[in-house]
């Protein structure tokens, strides 16, 4: 084998192992319960003009038994692995669908968009944002009537 040629297929395995590792996202483990959720994340961003396709291979999502009662939801960052975003299993059972997207879109408001708590409220007290820290501040006014306006606010912030 003469020189060119070592140097060219060096390349060519160069190359492939980028790939391969390029394509770890594919492992991106999202429980199913959750995937139409993730979907529909996507979805409502895409219409507001927010693009996360990219975004949407780098944040995993699991249904767990989460030991501090008072959380329902955590979004944990990993320098190493995906986001993570992790859901209270009793929560899950318990709630019904509103409740649930909500919780789910608040955490992904952190591991997708990377916003922070926003606490203020409006004139009646409830909460601007579906980002707030909790239901002890404002009060949280989500459910499906008043669902656009809040999304409206969480892919424009
Ligand atoms: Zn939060």
């Amino acid at each position: 084998m003469n020189m060119r040629m070592y140097l060219a297929l060096t390349f060519v395995l160069l190359w492939m192992t980028s790939c391969e590792k390029e394509t770890a996202s594919d492992e991106n483990y999202i429980d199913s319960d959750l995937t139409p959720y993730f979907e529909n994340f996507v979805e409502e961003a895409a219409k507001r003009g927010v693009d996360l396709e990219l975004m949407r291979d780098m944040v995993s999502g699991y249904i767990e038994d989460i030991d501090d009662g008072s959380v329902s939801g955590q979004c944990r960052h990993d320098a190493d692995a995906p986001d993570k975003v992790i859901i209270d299993r009793t929560f899950w059972r318990t709630a019904g669908t509103s409740r649930k997207e909500f919780l789910v879109f608040h955490e992904l408001g952190h591991c997708m968009l990377g916003r922070s708590h926003i606490d203020t409220r409006d004139s009646n007290g409830f909460c601007v944002s579906i980002m707030h820290s909790s239901s002890d501040v404002c009060t949280n006014g989500y459910s499906y009537s008043t669902r656009a306006e809040y999304l409206d606010e969480l892919f424009s912030n």
